[in-house]
């Protein structure tokens, strides 16, 4: 996105509220004002969905804070709260609906600098700032024995922090389910945003509490993640002559627990002829199959695939996340990316498959919507142990109306949808129906200072 100077023409912090916010920090040089800094820093990669696009493109923060310490985001969060300066949570900015976009101005609260790896303990938990980014602490606990359970497709970028307030699981999960689920998420610390801002702990259950909310309640400052023993894993591509052929073999090793695996991604053509750089290992109108296996199965799911009918194109070993190429570069969200760089006029939903009525639900999101609805399945563990068909499908983007109707008939046949064209918590689908999100935001920000506008059941002072 250009760096467009009217953006920054409303401004309404004034000069004094820069002076006790850079009064905050040890360095002045950690508040930033400067408008194209400034407006990078307020996006994110909400222009995946047009319907976002058009809301948040002039949306944009008055000012950045880059705290290093809790004790400076306290004293951040105290200052802002006795000015009522909205303060918007960011910790790499790679969350896709506009969840790190400030609606009404304020701060940016980069975390960026808060990316300690405190310690990961001899039980496998990690204790780590919320700036640490992913790929960083997926190495550092390779080299003691362990991996994260689960991580983003945008793991060498994003931050633990950003993940939890607003990711959901990605590769590993067909293992270890996502962020919500088997206590992956042991505890977090959160500053709340009150007249004297409280260092909170969130252990156990109570975690949920602050999981996913969008830093509308709560700004994370230190995270106590479970951890998983190191596989030494390797990569396999396998083509398929049809969709139906490779989802059959890849649901047959996503469902068996002896097989060891990270990742299990099945594309249906064309989605993979935008996958460019890797074209060696695709094959002209084929479907295809990415797997990451434990490297001691290597052999056996290279021999299943060929006596299934389907052509191995890549069998490597993974040497860690900078391996070339990376499958997983191409899976999860990353999928809508390449996609989307191949045919603009595409854009994507996150839905959830019946692990018993899929076949039945892809034959008629097929005789409905036919090529604009494009299947992309990701494997995942629900909280309850079951193995199910995740997805994130590539649709043609023609109306909002027309979108609408792709998610109301899912939901109509019993597919899942998490709205990833909606910019509030409620909206995007992983919203507690206990409302523990909502309930701790009453507590912790009584003003609704915390990314104004996110939490819309939210009603300051109710
Ligand atoms: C190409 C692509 C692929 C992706 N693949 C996946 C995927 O596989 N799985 C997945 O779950 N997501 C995926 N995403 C979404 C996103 O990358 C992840 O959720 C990522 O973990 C977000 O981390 P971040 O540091 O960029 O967070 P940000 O985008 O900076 O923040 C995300 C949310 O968390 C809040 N937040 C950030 N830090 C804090 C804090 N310290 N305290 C409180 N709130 C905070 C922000 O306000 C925002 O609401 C993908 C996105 C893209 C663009």
């Amino acid at each position: 996105m250009e760096f467009q100077p009217e953006l920054q023409e409303a401004l309404m912090m004034t000069p004094d509220d820069l002076t006790a916010l850079s009064n905050c920090l040890a360095d002045a040089l950690r508040l930033i004002t400067q408008a194209a800094t400034v407006q990078r820093l307020s996006r994110d990669f909400y222009w995946y969905s047009p319907v976002l696009k058009k809301l948040l493109d002039d949306k944009v923060a008055e000012a950045v804070v880059q705290p290093v310490s809790t004790e400076e985001v306290v004293r951040v969060l105290k200052t802002c709260y006795q000015r009522r300066i909205p303060v918007t949570a960011r910790g790499a900015g790679t969350g896709n609906y506009g969840q790190a976009i400030p609606l009404e101005g304020g701060i940016v609260l980069d975390l960026a600098l808060m990316d300690a790896i405190h310690e990961i303990t001899p039980e496998g938990v990690a204790v780590t700032g919320p700036g640490t980014r992913l790929g960083v602490l997926e190495t550092a606990a390779r080299a003691v024995g362990w991996e994260l359970r689960c991580y983003p497709s945008t793991i060498a970028k994003a931050s633990v922090g950003g993940f939890l307030g607003g990711g959901s699981g990605g590769i590993g999960s067909v293992a270890h389910g996502g962020l919500r689920d088997f206590e992956t998420v042991r505890a977090i610390e959160v500053v709340t945003m009150e007249a004297e801002p409280r260092i909170v702990l969130h252990e156990g259950q109570a975690v949920h509490d602050v999981l996913h909310a969008w830093g509308t309640n709560g700004i994370i400052t230190r995270i106590w993640l479970a951890l998983t023993p190191a596989v030494e894993w390797a990569q396999c591509v396998v083509a398929f002559a049809t969709f139906d052929e490779a989802f059959t073999f890849s649901e047959k090793i996503a469902v068996d627990p002896a097989w060891t695996k990270r990742l299990i991604t099945t594309f249906e053509w064309p989605i993979p002829a935008a996958f460019t750089p890797i074209a060696p290992f695709l094959r002209d109108s084929k479907a295809i199959i990415f797997f990451m296996i434990a490297a001691a199965q290597l052999d056996a799911l290279t021999k299943a695939a060929q006596e299934a009918g389907g052509e191995v194109t890549l069998a490597a070993p993974w040497v860690g996340v900078r391996t070339q190429p990376l499958l997983s570069d191409y899976t999860w969200n990353h999928t809508t990316l390449w996609f989307m760089k191949y045919d603009p006029a595409f854009t994507y939903l996150q839905c959830g498959f019946s692990p018993t009525e899929a076949r039945s639900q892809f034959a008629q999101l097929k005789a409905r919507f036919g090529d604009d609805f494009l299947f992309h399945i990701e494997f995942m563990k629900a909280g309850t142990g079951v193995i199910t068909p995740g997805s994130i499908p590539v649709v043609r983007f023609t109306t909002e109306e027309r979108l609408n109707e792709m998610i109301d008939f899912c939901r109509a046949i019993g597919v899942f949808v998490a709205n990833p064209h909606s910019n509030n918590v409620e909206g995007g689908g992983r919203y507690r129906e206990d409302n523990v999100q909502l309930l701790t935001k009453y507590k912790y920000d009584p003003l609704g200072l915390l990314n104004p506008g996110k939490m819309a059941t939210f009603q300051p002072g109710a």
